[in-house]
């Protein structure tokens, strides 16, 4: 199919470069220029006749610019089936010409943004009348052509110079599909400015059904964009529970992301193994070690490549979930080799600073646990100090500590988590788990390491631990009686620091 010759054009564009070849040739083919007022100007100087859409439409620009083309006479200019008799009568019935070229050049939107201006300029630079006519005429392919973009200028010009200003319909609907393309990212960037901040910006707008929710008679979904995230290398879809499980290992792994090679296998968002060592490899083993009976089915994350020697020891476990920043070559098709092991690629990107629950008849939110204690934030109370080993294990053990369940005791060496307890409704019963755990895949507590998710309300804790063996604590202080764990710490020997910042996980 042919398209009929250009007649009339309306310009509307924000930046005027580039703009004058296209003018010429326009002008050179007789063509009738519509354009709004900033756009007029510019052709005006470049000797060009124009007709103001205000003339046009009987109506002036108004509020600042923010309605100017917004009109029927302009929309319907555009929007009129050529084919269509009844439309061609409407048409003339009230006055309106045909306008078969759109060349529209959007106000900047992302360059505002990203020039830091305040809310009320970023607002006022949002398109509407721009991404209308964008759109109609991209609607109207089949009679109009459509120029959204400086950078089509040239291409645009050439084309109607080469057609004798009648372009083909494949490149009406070419030009159409670029037009939805710009406004559709246009929206998305002002999507992402709007919702900042918003539980829709927490999720990008998008939604994955999954098969099912937490258990199969509850239904399921994801609001969020994890193809941002993940590339997924292999397995089946994630599930709910997959979905918590993979929450909790890469926001555990964000506080080992720059150290030595390390590893964290996770169970119901807990950890149930986390090691660093001087290999990949090495730490995976010393977390498996932790407690191989939890790792089956448990999510595994790793902060450097997955290598070969790691990938065939990995691959002796049966677990759900791998994320690693990078798969070697060699590792990834022994990996692959069973069908819904799910391995995921992780991206860096950064994860949203707020958190948001549903709650009783609303959402609660607050802001993401970003803070993390190290040795400078450490204030001794006791008698000794840590050794720096022991400081080692305590910054290890409050990493880990950080992201498990409360109430919680992390028991650890510089390295590897040694055993915790999870949830528990005293923290009486954590350090107990914890050591009993620590017992049962025959770890000797001597010299280890203990870390509390908050304060101790009575020595019994730091006795018990000291019974065990423990040699030094970490905790945030801030109870009335901490003075009694702390003499106990003396009477037993044991050094205790304080950071001042709890971490409770709920
Ligand atoms: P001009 O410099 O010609 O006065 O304005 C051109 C700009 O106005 C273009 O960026 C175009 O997308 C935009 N524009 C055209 N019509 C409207 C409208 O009705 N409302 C708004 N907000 N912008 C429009």
């Amino acid at each position: 199919m042919s398209a009929r010759p250009i007649r009339a054009a309306l310009l509307s564009v924000y930046h005027k470069d580039r703009l004058a070849p296209l003018v010429a040739t326009l002008r050179r083919l007789g063509v009738t220029l519509y354009s709004t007022g900033g756009t007029q100007q510019f052709l005006e100087e470049q000797g060009a006749e124009v007709v103001a859409v205000e003339d046009l439409t009987g109506f002036p620009e108004v509020f600042g610019g923010r309605v100017k083309t917004l009109h029927p006479k302009v929309f319907g200019g555009i929007l009129h089936r050529r084919h269509e008799a009844a439309d061609l009568a409407q048409a003339q019935e009230h006055g309106i010409p045909p306008i078969d070229l759109v060349v529209v050049d959007l106000y900047p939107f992302e360059e505002t943004v990203a020039s830091g201006a305040d809310e009320q300029a970023v607002i006022e630079k949002i398109d509407i009348g721009g991404i209308a006519l964008l759109r109609a005429a991209a609607k109207n392919y089949r009679d109009v052509l459509v120029v959204s973009s400086r950078d089509q200028y040239e291409a645009v010009t050439k084309l109607l110079d080469e057609t004798n200003g009648s372009p083909s319909y494949d490149d009406h609907r070419h030009y159409a599909a670029a037009a939805f393309a710009t406004t559709s990212h246009y929206d998305t960037e002002i999507f992402k400015y709007v919702s900042q901040g918003t539980t829709l910006g927490a999720t990008g707008g998008q939604t994955t059904p999954l098969r099912y929710g937490e258990n199969p008679h509850q239904a399921g979904a994801f609001l969020g964009d994890l193809g941002a995230l993940f590339d997924q290398l292999h397995g089946k879809q994630l599930s709910y529970n997959n979905l918590v499980d993979v929450d909790a290992a890469v926001q555990l792994m964000r506080e080992f992301a720059l150290g030595p090679p390390a590893v964290a296998i996770l169970k119901h968002t807990n950890a149930c193994g986390v090691a660093q060592a001087a290999s990949l490899h090495e730490a995976y083993l010393n977390a498996l070690a932790c407690d191989p009976v939890s790792a089956f089915g448990g999510v595994i994350i790793v902060n450097k490549q997955v290598d070969e020697a790691t990938a065939q020891e990995l691959n002796k476990l049966f677990f759900e979930v791998l994320i690693a920043p990078e798969f070697a070559a060699d590792a990834l098709p022994i990996l692959q080799s069973k069908k819904n092991r799910i391995l995921l690629r992780q991206k860096p990107v950064e994860l949203p600073k707020k958190l948001i629950k549903t709650l009783l008849n609303g959402v609660i939110e607050q802001d993401a646990d970003l803070a993390i204690e190290t040795a400078q934030d450490f204030r001794t109370v006791t008698e000794s100090a840590p050794s720096p080993d022991e400081t080692a294990a305590l910054e290890f053990a409050l990493k880990i500590c950080k992201h498990t369940k409360s109430n919680t005791i992390v028991l650890a060496r510089a390295g590897q988590l040694l055993a915790s307890g999870v949830g528990q409704t005293s923290r009486v019963d954590a350090l107990r788990q914890a050591i009993e755990k620590a017992g049962s895949f025959g770890f000797d507590l001597h010299g280890a390491v203990m870390a509390s998710d908050a304060f101790f309300p009575f020595p019994d804790c730091v006795e018990i631990a000291g019974a065990a063996g423990i040699r030094a604590v970490v905790q945030p202080g801030g109870s009335i009686k901490d003075q009694d764990s702390i003499a106990a710490c003396n009477r037993l020997g044991m050094a205790m620091v304080l950071t001042g910042v709890r971490h409770f996980k709920h």
